[in-house]
């Protein structure tokens, strides 16, 4: 590590970063080909990533950071971890692309189904995105219905329906959250409270019968790290079913990273449909749903739900989630995990706990800090924005310590079996040092 362990800034050079960022400009909107790579809401430019090994990346000028991103999710195992790699070149040397069905598809999904109780089937495609939309199809080729349930401070990808914000009011069709959304569109999109059985409650009686599903991030992990109640998570299952509705929980972020069940195996809630990215592909594009063989059998060719991908199923992704998924499985993964993040976010907390409006909590190895006195946030709107400012400040002074997460305080962070115990020391002593000069 350059920086050693030292609580000093680190002095970085980041010529190359601001150049290819300027050409970048010129060839993409913004610069980026996904929005919150842009530095927005934090300032700056951003760092150009060359290179990735285990809990560690560099920039293309050659700086070193510790990494709390890995990627936004899928790394649960570092960067380039030797398995992963190995796996996905002997795939590549037989062929990147075949658009006919391998052995390696058959064997991640026995893989998953043998050990997920909750899935029966499942169908692979690209992304999380196309797993969420395609997964809202399916439950409305089911149900026969065409609007679905979705709760203000969850992200599900960017297809049209899911682009849809709470209106003014409690229970509202939705307002489209981007342009190019048509209101025909939107207004199949009801939107409710995270934590707000009341809500939901009141958008069941307005929609009679008309409801096809209930989309929520069951560990909402997009605007914050929203934790909810295991009775709310019930409730939503008991309404699904009382009222003739599909639950799905959208496990992009939470599936193999909680558990290997995911959020479904942590809460001990079912729900009708899931959906997977991230973790699942072992570092490339694979995203996934899946649920009972009686719901999957309305995709085509089965059934009249269409749903189709060129690269859907890909060798090369297959074998890298392999790898990355029976890693997974080892004995004592996920608590070995949990126990890092709980450490360090005990660090960090106990570091922390006599400065003023500061907080940090943690759901197995996902981690969200942020400036407020609340002991809970459970909804999107009791983050308070104004106090992004500070994340921001916060956010560049460990980047010059060397610490490098997500750029944006919405965003959580993310700990890798890559990361050591004593990184984890010396980041936590870099995050009191910086939260205690910010908020003092
Ligand atoms: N669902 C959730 C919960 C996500 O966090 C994301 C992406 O961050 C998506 C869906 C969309 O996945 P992708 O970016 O792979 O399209």
């Amino acid at each position: 590590m350059p920086h050693g362990f030292k609580l000093e800034p680190v002095f970085m050079n980041h010529t190359k970063s601001k150049s290819l960022f300027s050409a970048a400009v010129n060839l993409f909107p913004g610069g980026v080909n996904s929005p919150v790579r842009a530095f927005r809401s934090v300032g700056g430019t951003p760092l150009f990533i060359s290179k990735g090994k285990g809990s560690r990346i560099w920039d293309a000028d050659g700086n070193e950071y510790l990494d709390f991103c890995g990627s936004w999710g899928p790394l649960i195992h570092g960067h380039a971890p030797e398995f992963v790699t190995k796996a996905a070149v002997k795939a590549l040397r037989a062929g990147s692309s075949f658009g006919a069905p391998t052995a390696l598809e058959n064997e991640l999904a026995r893989l998953i189904i043998t050990h997920h109780r909750g899935i029966e089937k499942m169908r692979f495609v690209s992304s999380g995105t196309e797993a969420v939309m395609s997964a809202i199809r399916m439950a409305r080729g089911y149900t026969g219905r065409t609007k679905l349930l979705k709760f203000e401070g969850c992200y599900h990808g960017h297809s049209d329906s899911l682009l849809v914000k709470a209106g003014s009011g409690l229970v509202t069709h939705g307002n489209s959250s981007s342009a190019g959304v048509p209101d025909a569109i939107a207004e199949n999109t009801l939107v409710c409270h995270l934590d707000d059985e009341a809500g939901v409650e009141k958008a069941f009686k307005e929609h009679p019968n008309s409801i096809a599903c209930v989309i929520i991030e069951p560990v909402p992990a997009n605007n914050g790290l929203l934790l909810q109640r295991k009775e709310f998570l019930s409730f939503l299952r008991k309404k699904c079913s009382a009222e003739g509705a599909l639950l799905i929980f959208d496990e992009v972020i939470s599936g193999f990273r909680l558990g290997f069940e995911g959020a479904y195996g942590y809460y001990k809630v079912k729900p009708d449909i899931f959906t997977f990215g991230k973790i699942i592909g072992g570092g490339f594009p694979v995203g996934a749903y899946a649920s009972s063989a009686r719901i999957m059998s309305m995709i085509a060719p089965e059934g009249k739900v269409y749903q189709a991908g060129t690269l859907s199923g890909n060798p090369v992704a297959m074998s890298a989630g392999i790898a990355q998924l029976k890693a997974c499985l080892r004995k004592g993964f996920y608590q070995k995990l949990e126990k890092k993040t709980k450490d360090f976010v005990k660090a960090v907390h106990s570091g922390t706990k006599d400065v003023p409006g500061f907080r940090i909590w943690h759901l197995g190895s996902i981690f969200w800090f942020t400036f407020t006195d609340k002991k809970q946030i459970r909804r999107a709107d009791e983050v308070d924005h104004e106090s992004m400012k500070r994340f921001s400040t916060l956010y560049h002074y460990l980047l010059e310590h060397g610490i490098y997460l997500g750029p944006s305080g919405y965003e959580v962070g993310f700990i890798s079996a890559a990361h050591t115990a004593s990184e984890l020391k010396h980041a936590a002593a870099v995050f009191v040092q910086g939260v205690r000069k910010i908020a003092g």
